[in-house]
Formats: C-alpha cells, sequence, structure tokens
C-alpha cells in the first residue's frame, strides 16, 4: 500500500469543527485505498499560550520543564483527532513522540531528531489503522520530553515520512501553496506546481514562511517529496521535490522573494590592508548582530568602501558598533540607511541561462529605480533599494519573467 505522511498545522485543527473537517479528509484519503500516517500541531494560539502560563511563574523557565509543558498542546489534538475519525467509523490511534520513540538529543526546546522507531507505527498501519503522531516533541535517552522548535511538527512529519519511506508528506495549511511571491503584493501571482528544495530555501529564508526552514532541508537531506496544501479547499498544493533531469522547459526563475526589514551600513574610507574585514565584522559578530550581505569595493585613492546589511531591528546596535570600529581603524565615515529593502529572483533554471541579470537590471531601470548593492549565489539573484520602490519592484520582476498569473511578460 501506498504511505501518504499528513501534517496539520494549528489552524487546522483550531477548533472543533476543524478537526472534524480534517478528520473527514483522512479517512476519505484512508478508504482512497492509501495508509495515512498523520502528524499535528497544537490547536493555533495554543503553544503561546502555555509558554505564557510558563512564563507568568518562572521568568526564566527551566528548559526541560518548560518542554513537560508546551508539548501539552499536541496531546490534545492527537487524542481529539483519533477521536474525531473513530466517530467516522475508521480505526485510529494516538501516539505522544516517546510512545513512537521519536528519539532525539539533549536539546530542551531545540532538539534535533536522531532516530523513530517505526515498529509500533509500521504494526498499526497493517491492522488498518490511522496513525496520528503529535508534531513538535520527542524524548531524549533519559526518557525527558523534548521539543523540536516553533514550528517544529513539520520537521516531525519529513521525519516520520523518511522513517516509513512514505511516497509523499503534505503539509496541510492555510494557504494553498507556494506563491511566485506574496500575492497581497502582486495580485497575479500564482500558486506553483512544483519548486525544487533549493529554491524553497531561497523562497523561505527570504520571507516565504509557509514552511519551517529546516524541515525543507531536512526533506531535501533524505529525498522526502513535499506537497504543500489548503486544509480548507481541495487541490493540487504545490509539489516540492528534487530537481529533474531537464525534461520539461521549465521557467526560468520560479519566483521573486523580497524583505523589507533591512538596513545598510557603510564605512567609507577604510584602509586597503589584511586584516580589515574582519575587524570590521568580528565586532559585529560578537555583538550577536547577524550580517546578510556584504560589498567591498576599492575606492579612489586606495582605500575602501565596506557595506553590509543587517536586520533593521538591530540597525541602533550596528550603528553604535560600527562608529566604535570607524574610530579604531581610522576610517574616514560611517554611511547608514535603514530604509531599504531587498528583492530576489530566484530559480534553479539560472544555471543553464544567460541574461538573467541583464533582463532584472533592465526592468528595474526601466522603472528608474537604483540599485545599491547586488549580490549572486548560484540560484539567486538579490537587489538592495529603497524601501519605498519595492512594491514597483517586485511587480515589475514578476512580469519581466513571465510570472505573471495569465503568463505574460
Ligand atoms: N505547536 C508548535 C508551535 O506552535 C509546533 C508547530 O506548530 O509546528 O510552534
Ligand atoms: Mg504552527
Amino acid at each position: 500500500m501506498t504511505l501518504i505522511v499528513q501534517k496539520y498545522g494549528g489552524t487546522s485543527i483550531g477548533t472543533v469543527e476543524r478537526i472534524q473537517a480534517v478528520a473527514k479528509k483522512i479517512v476519505k484519503a484512508k478508504q482512497a485505498g492509501l495508509d495515512i500516517v498523520v502528524a499535528v500541531s497544537a490547536m493555533s494560539g495554543e503553544t503561546n499560550r502555555l509558554i505564557n502560563l510558563a512564563r507568568e511563574i518562572s521568568a526564566s523557565p527551566c528548559a526541560r520543564e518548560l518542554d513537560v509543558v508546551v508539548s501539552t498542546g499536541e496531546q490534545v489534538t492527537i487524542g481529539l483527532l483519533s477521536l474525531a475519525i473513530k466517530e467516522l467509523g475508521v480505526e485510529a490511534v494516538s501516539y505522544t513522540g516517546s510512545q513512537v520513540r521519536i528519539l532525539t538529543d539533549d536539546a530542551h526546546g531545540k532538539a534535533r531528531i536522531q532516530e523513530i522507531d517505526a515498529k509500533n507505527i509500521s504494526q498499526d498501519l497493517q491492522q488498518g489503522r490511522v496513525v496520528v503522531v503529535a508534531g513538535f516533541q520527542g524524548v531524549n535517552n533519559n526518557g525527558s520530553i523534548t521539543t523540536l522548535g516553533r514550528g517544529g511538527s513539520d520537521t516531525t512529519a519529513v521525519a516520520l515520512a523518511a522513517a516509513l519511506s512514505a511516497k509523499e508528506c503534505q503539509i496541510y495549511t492555510d494557504v494553498d501553496g507556494v506563491y511566485t511571491t506574496d500575492p497581497r503584493v502582486v495580485e497575479r501571482a500564482r500558486r506553483l506546481d512544483r519548486i525544487t528544495f533549493e529554491e524553497m530555501l531561497e523562497m523561505a529564508s527570504l520571507g516565504s514562511k509557509v514552511l519551517q526552514i529546516r524541515a525543507v532541508e531536512f526533506a531535501g537531506k533524505y529525498g522526502v517529496p513535499l506537497r504543500v496544501l489548503s486544509s480548507f479547499e481541495d487541490g493540487p498544493g504545490t509539489l516540492i521535490s528534487a530537481e529533474e533531469d531537464g525534461s520539461m522547459e521549465k521557467p526560468v526563475i520560479s519566483g521573486i522573494a523580497f524583505n523589507r526589514d533591512e538596513a545598510k551600513l557603510t564605512l567609507r574610507g577604510v584602509p586597503d590592508t589584511p586584516g580589515i574585514a574582519s575587524q570590521i565584522i568580528g565586532p559585529i559578530g560578537d555583538a550577536n548582530i547577524e550580517v546578510d550581505m556584504i560589498v567591498q569595493n576599492v575606492g579612489e585613492d586606495q582605500s575602501n568602501d565596506f557595506t553590509f546589511t543587517v536586520h533593521r531591528s538591530e540597525y541602533d546596535k550596528a550603528v553604535g558598533v560600527l562608529n566604535g570600529v570607524a574610530k579604531q581603524i581610522k576610517a574616514k565615515e560611517v554611511v547608514t540607511d535603514n530604509r531599504i529593502a531587498k528583492v530576489s529572483i530566484v530559480g534553479v533554471g539560472m544555471r543553464s541561462h544567460a541574461g538573467v541579470a541583464s533582463t532584472m537590471f533592465r526592468a528595474l531601470a526601466n522603472e528608474s529605480i537604483n540599485i545599491q548593492m547586488i549580490s549572486t549565489s548560484e540560484i539567486k539573484i538579490s537587489v538592495v533599494i529603497e524601501e519605498k520602490y519595492l512594491e514597483l519592484a517586485v511587480r515589475t520582476l514578476h512580469t519581466a519573467f513571465g510570472l505573471d498569473m495569465d503568463g505574460t511578460g
């Protein structure tokens, strides 16, 4: 029999009615002849509520006990969903992470799965049962409950799919798939039929928060095909899988990602000597500030301009650190700007097509949008622009690369 792992997120099972609707969907798939293992989140809002309860008692709660508290959200939903499936006349059985034995390391709150014992689940499937597993949780070698980090149910689902050699891991959520870009910015954004793991990682890290990044990495590593679907309407969703050997004519660019929460800092007149980059970025890292893009260029007088971007929430802190560095290394000046945004085009097709960058830059130039920084990877080109042009830039690129709903570029 074909085995499918399905994962339902918090909004999909946020009320009793929704749990009943999900049970119907599961039963339908079961009756179509599939073996079904389900991973579930807690009801929406529940994990936050539990964390807040713990915080009311302790400002910095013991990580082991916090995991005992927050893992209960999923224990409620596995029980309720199993009951709802049984009500429809299909046998179902629930398991917590430790009952399955999803073995993790000891890192409470961000534990990593080490091993899944598939024995019980396989037996239940053979008996014709639907198996409902609590997402987000596992157990360490000492028998303590652990949790995998926020959004961790996606990872549970992928890990189960890998351990059970499922045909597909289906992530049911409140959107009907992965889009070419944010439909709130581009009305003509399209749902993608498929996208590669690599592309999805680039899109996700740039703010398309459909899936937990770690789950996508995991799926890519183990070659588990992932499908994102709506739990509220029928449809094919978006398949995330490994790249196919070029049989189909694929679009060069799969999507446009963007991020408006960035800030840019430049040190002008930096001495052109070895060690300077580390003298600048070192203290930034020491202050726990994450750096995104970095560009360095030799200016007229053999001194460098050194520019980098950080998350906007770290802007003030970064400016403070950089002013100190500037004095130390005798840079000419610090110039900063926290009204910038980053726009990226993503696509594995870039590898085999020339002229993608020039198409991108021409499209932006036609709209008189100035590019302040550029960075590239094998399957992505990112530019930094003035924040106020963000929407225009995303729309323009979406059209320029033929991604609009009607397919015309
Ligand atoms: N309930 C957990 C959370 O809210 C895990 C999940 O939803 O995936 O983060
Ligand atoms: Mg969630």
